[in-house]
């Protein structure tokens, strides 16, 4: 026997697979999709079986014997494997780190430190509860007794083998049993009780219930607080009903911590948790309930959407505006993608849930490609909150930097009220960016209304989308100011601000106060108590959190965001200020929210203060369209890395003159541009962006790019469907 096998080796070049001869006492254990282990050069290497040959046409004698076969049953099976080609084919990904994303550390192709399987020891009566009562009465040891006692009523977990087990063991009453550990523990804390839908929530519930079994995508739009999660719940309830699975996705675990502990209360053991911060082996544990059937649910992060469940009955969507659903790296798959692939091949429905969907969902829920569903008011009578817009330019002459009078004052208010703040400062791609300090006024390319960022080395402000550039200014465009300043400030900072003004307990949540395990969910625990007045954090503090005390929320800065080089900057403001907003007033106490500001013009500030998504979306449109941006074209980014200058800078030419040539004339090339991170580590990266409709000659095009590029390892050239930062 011969089989084809697939090596993360030689995956650069092509998607080869190379030819080893099964030795037959292994041939019994050989299936398609198993690993082995082989000879490869002078190493030991593992590799996917691909395909199994009885017979093949090359010298047999220079055929090498596998070594030994790796698992008993797949850890591909046969949707997986289609999956993977069909991700080759239209990601321009190789087939075997398709293979690779679908599957947990554990269980990847490669040679490594084992992650093994931990085993509890139990100790199981064998004999009958009469037999043992015989034995108690005979008995005159108490601590024999008490452990037959408990032995009546069930296994024991063995932790010593104390004098009375071994008795018990030598007179055959019981016997040791082991059993696979898990060693995820969920430990935030969750007081969620069931309730009764609502009626536009059961009519939502029952829409989709009755497309279980076919292949349809649905839009969930509601307001922050209009019951998403309960909803997603009922569905799933249904599916496990008609005994089918469910796959529930959401941006990242740490961003949304509370949904986890709603599910595990509501839904007990039949859950199984996949995310990020899960070690290697927690998530071996978590991923082989869902290949033993334990688990009927899987809530998790991108990479749960692979989870090799079959009968899948529904897959949720939450918050699926998030990019995060995009992996940044190879292969660049989008989890919204793959939910559609899967969907149909279960014939199920997806649901996909926000309050402020992605332009790009909207728009296909406008053309009837998506099924739209709506949530129009918060449950119960809690309301939206209000929101006041404070224009940080007549702050700044009162010398107020960081807080403006009217925050400052609230803040004091519901201090002594004893309510709960949220504070947001998102830093996010705010470093470098120019701005004036009079008029607000951001140095932005005329062609692509992008905001320039400032280049320290080259002291120049440059577009990342189409290249124009320009020398530093040292005077505001707009209104000859000289009092221009790149925009800074820090969580780091406004605590200690906060610390000098009030006399509070402040807590802050950011990448560097939650690097720890358990740190995120401890902060979150802490000031569900009420352990802290103030929560001040980035943008991980606007999602998902439920705190009934929060009644003031107040954004630091909407303009880092806004500014940020991106066309999605107004998108992405709009969402992250709807988000926070969405903490205020959860319960009967009427939220606030304050958002400070140098641009309190900008639509996507007045319109989130306003709660207007539809006004929103009908200008963002309309500014999509008149700039050829997504919805209204593709997108397609090329990125050249290399670490040598020229090289890139020619090649990346070369590239361009290429497509040039081969395109459409309607489809438009820009660049080749330096990348926004341009020197990383001493990689040069440049940048292609592609935007079209259609395009019959394109994806041939980037393959044969793509392949020009394969075996060359002095530059690396990716192709990047939709992007979704540039
Ligand atoms: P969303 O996901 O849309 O932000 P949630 O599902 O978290 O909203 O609901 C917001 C709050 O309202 C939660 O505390 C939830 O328990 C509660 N809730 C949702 N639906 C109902 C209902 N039908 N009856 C009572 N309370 C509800
Ligand atoms: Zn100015
Ligand atoms: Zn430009």
């Amino acid at each position: 026997m011969y089989i084809d096998v697939l090596t993360q080796i030689g995956a650069k070049a092509v998607d080869q697979t190379f030819i080893y001869h099964v030795p037959s006492n292994l041939e019994k254990n050989i299936k398609v999709g198993i690993r082995v282990k082989i000879p490869f050069g002078k190493m030991v290497i593992e590799g996917f079986v691909t395909k199994i040959n009885n017979d093949v046409t090359y010298d047999k004698n220079k055929i090498k014997d596998i070594i030994e076969v790796t698992d008993i049953n797949p850890v591909l099976n046969s949707e997986m494997i289609s999956l993977g080609k069909y991700m080759g084919d239209h990601l321009l990904c190789s087939l075997v780190s398709a293979y690779q994303v679908m599957l947990p550390k554990a269980l990847k192709a490669e040679i490594k430190s084992n992650i093994k399987i931990k085993y509890n020891k139990y100790l199981r009566r064998t004999k009958s509860i009469e037999e043992i009562d015989n034995y108690i009465k005979n008995c005159k040891y108490q601590s024999q007794i008490n452990l037959l006692c408990k032995l009546k009523e069930g296994d024991i977990l063995l932790t010593s083998m104390t004098s009375s087990v071994k008795t018990i063991l030598k007179y055959n009453l019981a016997t040791i049993v082991y059993e696979e550990a898990k060693r995820y523990n969920y430990e935030g804390i969750s007081n969620y009780k069931k309730v009764t839908l609502t009626d536009e929530q059961s009519s939502i519930v029952n829409e989709v219930v009755s497309s279980f079994n076919t292949s349809s995508t649905y839009l969930l739009y509601g307001v922050t607080g209009s019951g998403k999660t309960e909803v997603y719940m009922s569905i799933i309830e249904e599916a496990l009903k008609k005994n089918m699975t469910a796959i529930m996705l959401v941006p990242e675990i740490s961003l949304t911590p509370q949904i986890v502990g709603k599910f595990i209360s509501r839904f007990g053991s039949v859950i199984a948790v996949l995310h990020s911060k899960l070690s290697d082996t927690e998530r071996y544990d978590e991923y082989r309930k869902i290949t033993n059937s334990e688990a009927k649910i899987v809530i998790g992060t991108r990479s749960a959407i692979f989870v090799p469940f079959s009968n899948i009955g529904v897959i949720i969507i939450d918050e699926e505006h998030t990019s995060s659903y995009k992996q940044e790296n190879h292969p660049r798959y989008n989890a919204k993608d793959i939910a559609e692939w899967r969907s149909q091949y279960h014939k199920c429905p997806v649901v996909m849930g926000s309050a402020t969907p992605s332009l790009e969902s909207f728009a296909r829920a406008g053309n009837k490609v998506y099924k739209l569903l709506t949530l129009t008011n918060r449950v119960g009578t809690s309301t939206l909150p209000s929101v006041q817009i404070i224009d940080m330019k007549d702050e700044v002459k009162k010398g107020n930097f960081i807080l403006s009078s009217t925050l400052k004052n609230k803040i004091k208010e519901k201090l002594n009220k004893k309510e709960q703040i949220i504070l947001l400062l998102n830093r996010r791609g705010y470093s470098g960016i120019i701005s004036c300090k009079e008029c607000g006024h951001t140095e932005k390319c005329p062609k692509c209304d992008i905001a320039y960022t400032y280049h320290k080395t080259s002291n120049n402000l440059k577009c990342h989308y189409c290249g124009t550039s320009k020398p530093y200014i040292s005077k505001c465009s707009n209104c000859g100011s000289t009092n221009i300043k790149d925009y800074g400030l820090g969580t780091e900072k406004l605590e200690e601000e906060l610390h000098k003004l009030y006399d509070a307990k402040i807590i802050r949540m950011d990448v560097d106060t939650t690097s720890k395990k358990g740190s995120h969910q401890k902060i979150i625990d802490d000031f569900g108590e009420h352990k802290y007045d103030i929560l001040i954090g980035t943008q991980m503090i606007a999602k998902g959190l439920d705190f009934p005390l929060v009644t003031l929320v107040g954004v630091v800065s909407a303009d880092a965001s806004l500014i940020s080089p991106d066309f999605r900057a107004s998108e992405n403001t709009f969402q992250l200020l709807s988000q926070v907003s969405g903490r205020a007033g959860r319960s009967e106490n009427k939220g606030e929210v304050i958002i400070q500001t140098y641009n309190p013009d900008h639509h996507s500030i007045i319109l989130s203060a306003k709660h207007d998504y539809l006004s929103f979306y009908k200008e963002e449109m309309k500014m999509r369209k008149i700039l050829k941006y997504s919805p209204y074209y593709y997108m397609i980014l090329i990125g050249i890395s290399t670490k040598d200058y020229n090289l890139g800078f020619k090649e990346a030419n070369k590239i361009s003159n290429y497509l040039h040539t081969t395109l459409d004339k309607e489809t438009i090339i820009l660049g080749p541009t330096m990348a926004n991170m341009f020197k990383i580590n001493n990689v040069y990266h440049y940048q292609i962006i592609i935007k079209y409709r259609t395009d019959d000659k394109l994806l041939d095009s980037l393959k044969f790019i793509d392949n020009m590029y394969k075996q060359n390892n002095k530059i690396e050239v990716e192709v990047d469907f939709n992007p979704v930062k540039i």
